[in-house]
């Protein structure tokens, strides 16, 4: 294959790629934006109808262009999308869609791309490409065996669709308790959690705020899997979220031990029962980053995880995180995406300065 040479290139086309992207361009670097999906949006494209945003924590702008005001009870989906895309045009950005990045390698002096449009060779290759994708189903022994419909956060669209079934929910971050709200209003639900969960009051300040991010990026530093936020903020309920509560519909129960043809079984009696039948099991349990395109760069640490120091890869130092670890939000991607820039552009040769 014969790959074309470039500075640098994007791989993800969400908030963090679009960030670095604006930055890149500002600094003159050239580089192209490759991404898979087939429109703008990023993950926020596939995000069900009722997640309308006014009920996101808080979508940020994007550099150089804020978010045009908008109905809050839009679907984020088509707001978002909207936005990147205008964003996109706006900046000139050189985005190139559907084009998969199916691996990163190292080759002499450059990072090889190979993807479904060609090669291109890389002095720096910044890596956007977010979690969605990976929805992460924890193992539970005779999950295989349950013959009513297993789905996850990611494939939920509406909770029409349970009308008249029983829902067990799984995993106690926001998405749980926002689709346990929804859902609960139109059928009978179980709500279940590793650990009893902990709800605030009010929004977590910036110090708890920060102190979360210091955590994830401390794991990142040490090659750990970055974990989750929820863990060290707690849960801020929203009024739907409190209004299920006052129903009664957030009353938690352990998490399972096992999965059963037509339901869940505890092995110590739990309310009195040791088993309950179930028609759909929902697993709001998270999800993991998207980096099996980089698995030639043999970039795992025995811990698990990829060592990132303010965005740059440790063991490869040509090659970005952003939207990774401590920058996963809206906020921290647009950071890490002008962090990454700056890394990029101290890659690059020195422009030849005209002789005097
Ligand atoms: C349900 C939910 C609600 C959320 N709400 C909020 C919120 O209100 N506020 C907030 O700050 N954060 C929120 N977050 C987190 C937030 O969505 C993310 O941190 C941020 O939007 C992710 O941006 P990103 O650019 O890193 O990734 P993404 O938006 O996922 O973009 C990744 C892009 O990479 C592309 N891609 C992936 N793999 C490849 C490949 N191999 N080749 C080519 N392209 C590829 C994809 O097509 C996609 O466009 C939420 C997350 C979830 C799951």
């Amino acid at each position: 294959m014969s790959y074309r040479e470039i500075d640098a290139v994007v791989i993800g086309a969400g908030q963090a790629g679009l960030s670095t992207a604006y930055h890149l361009r500002r600094d003159g670097v050239g580089f192209v934006l490759l991404d898979h999906a087939d429109g703008p949006g990023g993950a926020w494209r596939y995000r069900w109808d009722s997640l309308v945003l006014g009920r996101t924590h808080r979508i940020h702008d994007l550099p150089g262009m804020p978010l045009p005001p908008a109905d809050p009870d839009t679907p984020a989906s088509r707001v978002v999308a909207g936005y990147f895309g205008a964003y996109e045009r706006r900046f000139e950005l050189p985005v190139r869609r559907p084009v998969d990045v199916r691996s990163v390698r190292r080759g002499n002096d450059r990072l090889l791309v190979d993807t479904s449009a060609g090669g291109w060779a890389a002095r720096a290759v910044v890596n956007a490409t977010g979690t969605w994708e990976r929805p992460y189903w924890p193992a539970y022994p005779g999950r295989a065996s349950f013959t009513g419909r297993q789905l996850h956060t990611a494939d939920y669209r509406s909770a029409d669709e349970f009308a008249g079934r029983h829902v067990v929910v799984v995993g106690g971050g926001a998405s749980a308790t926002q689709l346990l709200a929804e859902i609960s209003l139109v059928t009978s639900t179980t709500w279940v959690t590793r650990r009893p969960p902990v709800f605030r009051d009010e929004p977590f300040g910036e110090d708890l705020g920060r102190a979360a991010v210091a955590e994830v990026d401390r794991r990142v530093r040490a090659g750990l899997p970055p974990g989750s936020v929820v863990s060290a903020t707690g849960l801020v309920p929203d009024e739907r979220v409190r209004a299920a509560m006052r129903r009664g519909a957030l009353h938690r129960l352990p998490m399972f031990d096992r999965i059963t043809p037509t339901g869940i079984a505890w092995d110590e009696p739990v309310e009195g029962r040791r088993e309950l039948a179930t028609d759909v099991i929902l697993w709001c349990t998270g999800f993991r980053p998207v980096l099996s395109h980089l698995a030639p760069l043999r970039l795992r640490e025995p811990g698990g995880g990829i060592r990132v120091e303010n965005t740059r890869a440790v063991a490869e130092p040509r090659l970005f995180l952003v939207g990774y670890g401590p920058s996963a939000s809206t906020i921290g991607a647009n950071r890490a995406g002008r962090v990454a820039a700056r890394g990029v552009r101290a890659l690059l040769p020195a422009p030849a300065t005209a002789a005097a």
